[in-house]
């Protein structure tokens, strides 16, 4: 086992804590690999005699590389990941141990659902879940200086077959998509593609803050935002942060993060300071959806444990701080042939690329038709502080497809075959030793939520510290069931290519609106996104009900990726968990300032007046103390009322698993907060620096 940095170069020692291919082969008889291989690959049923193989190749090289445990990792709907360690040991009939591992323990765990939200589908009395190993994803070794454990990637379903995770419905629904691609692509004539698949680029956004400041403010340790905060004299606005020099401390915590990624096989590529002070991006290169999400989860786990080491903390959460950036998570999906093919590759001339535009026409009419569905999947209590704000788009599904593709559509739509002049442009700056480049068909627009960046679609509206699965589940399954659609449609028709035309003109005709190239910030986008008809829907609570739309509902039966049960469960979990959520916070913001920001005002403020006094007997000038003292204890009286009301609300809330609670915790819950917020960072900016109890703006944002 190995805890320090790694000497050697990437190549030496990436994936070196994976059960990759290569090291199966040389644990796993090659008999036993291929059938394996064969099982990943083209799906099908594991047997127990393979399993019992396989499981005996993993123990080997785990307890090689100094493993004493194993554990089935998996997904459940809390947003986190959860494992459950389990010794390879076996008592022996001489009172002695051995090792074991056998091919029942891998493929198979036993857990208690019931501790995990399961949105009613699971009482306590019925509490049994289990674990099934997901031999699509590989095994994974995770080290530290407590020991090393086996990981095995599973699914985890409830004792009578209903989905508890994430993992589920994303792998369900890549059957869904896969079928559905391939019949299309067969009428194109790729007669031998057998496999279409998604592949995601998942790009994370995080904070780093001083670890001194989490024991400071209870805030961050237990919502991981800042509560309280007045707006420091800096924020971004001089731009000096997005891809600024990276500083020595942040730099040897991203050398090591690297390391530790690399290690576990997350090809983790590109590092880079983001816009807002002290916020940070990573991202890895692309690979199959299943695989992008569970090293997502990886990359999130790494990162705190990473800070750790550091004295750093990460922040994941979407808006850790007012006035600056939230943190995003930007899902490249893209939908790749196993003959090679991206299926959302323009090529030269998109405009004699039928199958291209018809591909990209699908997933136009997905998005327009499921707007409502992709803007839950987005949807977290905490990703509400950040849609909207500074740089996130806005909460309102639109589509940006740069102004050459858009114009082919608008060409076809019109009956028109070829667009006029378009040629892909060549940019001459002027000058002989710079080179000659050619444009991309697309501009890059920061400001919408959903833009095809060249060959993929890049997802920005998902809130940093989110899973990806359920996003990925969902535009597969949007985009298998309207490839469905237009399958049948091609299949009865006379004339293919007609077809394709009509198709194509149709869907830019009926579902246009939902193409939007300009400023999604710009103030008059809210009004003409309404005329258009797009909804706007500003948050979870109002995010939330478009699970119980018919629509929907058959729609996830039909791939069978989700049941209506699930969904109903989903609807509860995502509503139970805005609640607690918000009560959590209300709770942290009353606790905060009754025992700190109260105290420490009233101080100051008994202190002021004994300086008034004192002031006032030595027969000098006091009008503008007594000014001062007015409005301080005007502050804080309102301070003592806000917080009066902030916990009559608080005491109100309901029950958690009732619905009504969560638009009670919006409507009444979050008003409070914010007023006692306003009148607590009032007086952060008046009270005297050396009361001020908790660590301001200033101080965690730029002390790098
Ligand atoms: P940017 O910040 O310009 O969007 P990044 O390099 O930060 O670019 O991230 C782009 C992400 O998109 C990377 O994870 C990259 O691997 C991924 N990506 C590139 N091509 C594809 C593709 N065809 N399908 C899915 N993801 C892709
Ligand atoms: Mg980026």
């Amino acid at each position: 086992m190995r805890n320090d940095q790694p000497s050697a170069y990437p190549i030496d020692f990436f994936g070196e804590n994976v059960f990759d291919d290569e090291t199966m082969q040389r644990y796993i008889p090659f008999e036993s690999y291929r059938q394996l291989k064969e099982v990943i690959e083209q799906g099908g049923q594991l047997h127990s005699s393979l399993a019992d193989v396989v499981a005996e190749g993993m123990k080997e090289w785990a307890i090689a590389k100094g493993a004493t445990h194993y554990t089935h990792w998996f997904q459940p709907l809390n947003g986190f990941t959860a494992e459950k360690h389990e010794s390879f040991i076996s008592p022996t009939e001489g009172g002695g141990v051995i090792t074991a591992f056998s091919g029942k323990m891998l493929i198979k765990g036993e857990s208690d659902a019931s501790s995990f939200p399961s949105g009613g589908l699971r009482a306590t009395f019925e509490a049994r879940g289990y674990t099934m190993w997901d031999c699509t994803s590989p095994v994974f070794l995770k080290e530290d200086k407590s020991g090393v454990t086996l990981c095995i990637p599973t699914a985890f379903c409830s004792y009578t077959g209903e989905a508890l995770d994430e993992k589920t419905p994303l792998l369900r629904s890549l059957v869904a998509v896969d079928e559905q691609a391939r019949k299309v692509l067969t009428l194109f004539g790729h007669l031998d593609t057998r496999r279409v698949s998604p592949s995601v680029g998942a790009e994370q956004e995080y904070f780093l803050i001083d670890r001194s400041h989490l024991k400071k403010r209870l805030d961050l340790k237990f919502t991981g935002r800042t509560l309280f905060g007045a707006r420091p004299p800096k924020c971004q606005e001089l731009e000096d942060h997005y891809y600024g020099n990276l500083n020595e401390k942040i730099s040897s915590f991203m050398k090591e993060l690297d390391y530790e990624l690399w290690k576990v096989g997350v090809t983790a590529k590109t590092k880079h300071n983001e816009a807002a002070p002290s916020q940070h991006e990573l991202a890895p290169v692309f690979s199959a959806v299943n695989i992008a999400a569970d090293q997502n989860q990886i990359i999130m786990e790494t990162l705190h444990k990473v800070a750790a080491r550091h004295d750093l903390c990460c922040l994941l959460h979407e808006k850790p701080f007012d006035y600056i950036n939230g943190s995003g998570k930007h899902n490249n999906w893209s939908l790749s042939t196993d003959d090679g093919q991206n299926l959302f590759e323009p090529g030269n001339t998109p405009y004699e690329n039928m199958q291209f535009l018809l591909m990209l026409s699908a997933v136009i009419k997905a998005v327009d038709e499921y707007s409502g569905l992709l803007r839950l999947a987005t949807a977290s209590y905490t990703n509400d502080c950040r849609l909207g704000g500074y740089e996130a788009p806005p909460a309102i599904i639109s589509m940006f497809l740069g102004s050459d593709i858009q114009r082919i559509l608008e060409t076809i739509a019109s009956g028109d075959q070829k667009p006029e002049g378009y040629q892909r442009k060549v940019m001459d700056m002027g000058v002989g030793t710079l080179p000659k480049l050619h444009v991309d068909s697309s501009d890059r627009n920061r400001t919408s939520p959903f833009a095809f960046t060249g060959n993929k679609f890049e997802f920005r509206m998902l809130g940093s510290s989110m899973s990806i699965s359920w996003v990925n589940t969902v535009l597969n399954t949007i985009t298998a069931d309207v490839l469905s659609e237009i399958y049948d449609r091609l299949r009865a028709c006379r004339d293919f290519d007609l077809e394709v035309n009509a198709i194509i003109r149709e869907i830019y005709q009926d579902h246009g609106r939902i193409i939007f190239n300009g400023n999604g910030y710009a103030g008059d986008w809210e009004s003409e996104a309404r005329r258009r008809g797009l909804p706007v829907v500003p948050d979870t609570v109002s995010a939330a009900e478009v699970l119980k739309s018919s629509a929907v509902i058959d729609m996830f039966a039909k791939f069978s990726v989700h049941s209506k049960e699930e969904l109903m469960a989903r609807y509860e979990i995502i509503l139970e968990t805005y609640s607690k959520k918000a009560a959590i916070e209300a709770k942290t913001m009353l606790t905060m300032c009754r025992r700190q920001i109260l105290p420490a005002v009233r101080a100051y403020l008994a202190q002021q007046s004994r300086q008034l006094a004192d002031t006032q007997s030595a027969g000098l000038d006091v009008d503008y103390l007594r000014v001062h003292v007015d409005e301080i204890a005007a502050l804080v009286r309102s301070l003592i009322a806000q917080t009066d009301a902030l916990a009559a609300v608080t005491a109100g809330i309901g029950d958690y698993c009732d619905p009504a609670t969560a638009t009670y915790c919006r409507d009444a819950l979050l008003p409070a907060m914010r007023q006692l917020r306003h009148t607590a960072d009032c007086l952060e900016e008046k009270v005297d620096a050396r009361f001020w109890p908790i660590p301001t703006y200033d101080e965690i944002l730029f002390d790098e």
